[in-house]
């Protein structure tokens, strides 16, 4: 018999391969941090999301193994059944209390939370606005929500107030990564909450790549966009913050709103308990993080001063501890990211379609975990490579 969908999916992943795309999962043994071991080879690993080096954080282990202690591993229920433990509960408080919000409300996984908030908040009948390049999640999340979605290039907020006044829409929500996660730049937050209050919709930040980096660890959120009703802000707890999930902070009817009706909140089970009483000892980290995030800043400096000369390829503008060099076409890319592994260096190369064709990069990424000695290597290896 033949079997003509595998036969189909056999020739699409044949493609891939050719043309360069085809992705592979390296393979971590031991912990996350500066220096890995990846694939049986120990390597300086530029490219985890672990900003602040607290992923293997010895403070955050004794958390988890004293709570382990108490709660045991599975969270056994839904949120709104009887998996809702009070550690879950504390670290939504606490969250709350230090980013200035009213209300949190903790999920699995940052992907989770964003189908919740754009599901939610606006309908079929409402429009969605995104910046052109916010994460994947947002757009699978818009697409769910059936609203109409329309997208605007990259910071471009001309554009995006004319589609807003174009807009019939009742329900208006805007949203943008705080942080771009490829490109390292910054939203201009009150300009969109300007845009926002003039349209009257809401204002929907993805603060995934800043929390616990950006002003103090509180995140990208200026002060007029905490104390605004109509800002809805959300960090994710598997980067800087170094456990897991996710949480979406925002005026207390907002926050209500999700428990009543976000499926991604309702129908799964509660991450594990032992996982929010990581997190509150993950929040302390942040909040007592002053040395490790001068550290991220002198090693960004180290960095941006050591590739400025360098002809392979070109440092996007960025003063966070994502460096993207770009490389342009996709196999260069790979080339260069395959060139530096026998030097003990993990730079992966980030190819369409998760950035623009033509500007395939290395996206480096810094962690307070490194040491100037382990950026003066990948300098000096890139250098090398020139
Ligand atoms: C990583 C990321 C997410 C998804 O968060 P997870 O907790 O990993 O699911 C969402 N938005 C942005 C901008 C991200 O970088």
């Amino acid at each position: 018999m033949s079997f003509a969908a595998l036969t189909r999916l056999q020739q699409g992943l044949a493609a891939l391969k050719a043309d360069h795309l085809e992705r592979r999962r390296l393979l971590l043994d031991g912990a996350q941090g500066a220096h890995v071991t990846i694939d049986g080879q120990r390597v300086v690993s530029f490219c985890s999301n672990d900003y602040l080096g607290l992923a293997a954080d010895p403070a955050l282990i004794a958390a988890a193994h004293a709570a382990l202690d108490q709660c045991g591993v599975g969270a056994g229920a839904a949120h709104l059944i009887s998996g809702h433990h009070r550690f879950h509960h504390d670290f939504e408080t606490a969250f709350a209390r230090f980013i200035g919000k009213p209300a949190a409300l903790l999920f699995s996984t940052g992907y989770m939370a964003n189908l919740a908030v754009l599901t939610v908040l606006v309908g079929r009948h409402g429009e969605i606005f995104a910046d052109k390049l916010n994460h994947a999640s947002l757009v699978d999340a818009a697409r769910l929500s059936g609203a109409r979605f329309s997208r605007y290039p990259h910071a471009e907020l001309a554009r995006l107030e004319s589609q807003l006044a174009a807009s019939p829409a009742q329900d208006k929500l805007i949203v943008s990564d705080l942080l771009f996660s490829m490109d390292g730049d910054v939203a201009p937050v009150d300009a969109l909450l300007d845009l926002a209050e003039r349209h009257d919709a809401w204002l929907y930040l993805d603060d995934a790549h800043g929390f616990g980096v950006l002003n103090e660890g509180r995140g990208g959120m200026s002060g007029r966009a905490r104390a605004s009703d109509r800002v809805i802000y959300l960090a994710t707890l598997g980067k800087a913050a170094g456990v897991s999930g996710a949480v979406v902070a925002a005026h207390a009817s907002a926050i209500d709103g999700l428990i009543q009706k976000a499926r991604p909140y309702i129908y799964t089970t509660a991450a594990p308990p032992l996982l929010a009483a990581c997190l509150l000892e993950s929040l302390r980290q942040i909040e007592a993080g002053a040395a490790r995030r001068e550290r991220l800043r002198s090693h960004i400096g180290q960095m941006r001063r050591g590739l400025a000369g360098l002809a392979l390829g070109k440092l996007m503008d960025s003063d966070t501890p994502i460096q993207p060099l770009v490389i342009g076409a996709n196999a260069d890319a790979v080339r260069v990211s395959q060139a530096l592994l026998p030097h003990g260096l993990l730079v992966p190369a980030i190819r369409t379609p998760t950035v623009p064709a033509g500007t395939a990069r290395l996206r480096i990424t810094l962690s307070a975990a490194h040491s100037a000695a382990d950026v003066a290597q990948l300098v000096e290896a890139l250098h090398d490579l020139d």
